[in-house]
């Protein structure tokens, strides 16, 4: 009769331990996705700075700045196509 009683006991709280550690890792499952949602609306945001255009300050073509060679000047960001027309600059 007691031992049944202890048993009820045990299953209870291993039941609340069980309950306790699914929401603790829901919270945390809950946080890591918060992050890689922010991570992927960091990438996207970078994505579509880098649909702008720019245009080549040796050939003139024009390409997406994210491919694009910048050079950050003092007073003017220069841009090339490529690491090849910056050399043909030089
Ligand atoms: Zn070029």
């Amino acid at each position: 009769m007691f031992s049944k009683c202890l048993i009820g006991l045990f299953l209870f709280a291993f039941v609340v331990y069980v309950l306790k550690a699914i929401a603790r890792l829901r919270f945390f499952i809950n946080g890591t996705m918060g992050d890689v949602r922010r991570l992927r609306d960091q990438v996207q945001g970078r994505r579509d700075g880098g649909a702008e255009m720019v245009r080549c300050r040796v050939c003139g073509s024009f390409v997406a700045s994210s491919e694009a060679v910048t050079i950050r000047g003092p007073r003017t960001n220069e841009t090339f196509c490529s690491t090849e027309c910056l050399k043909n600059l030089r």
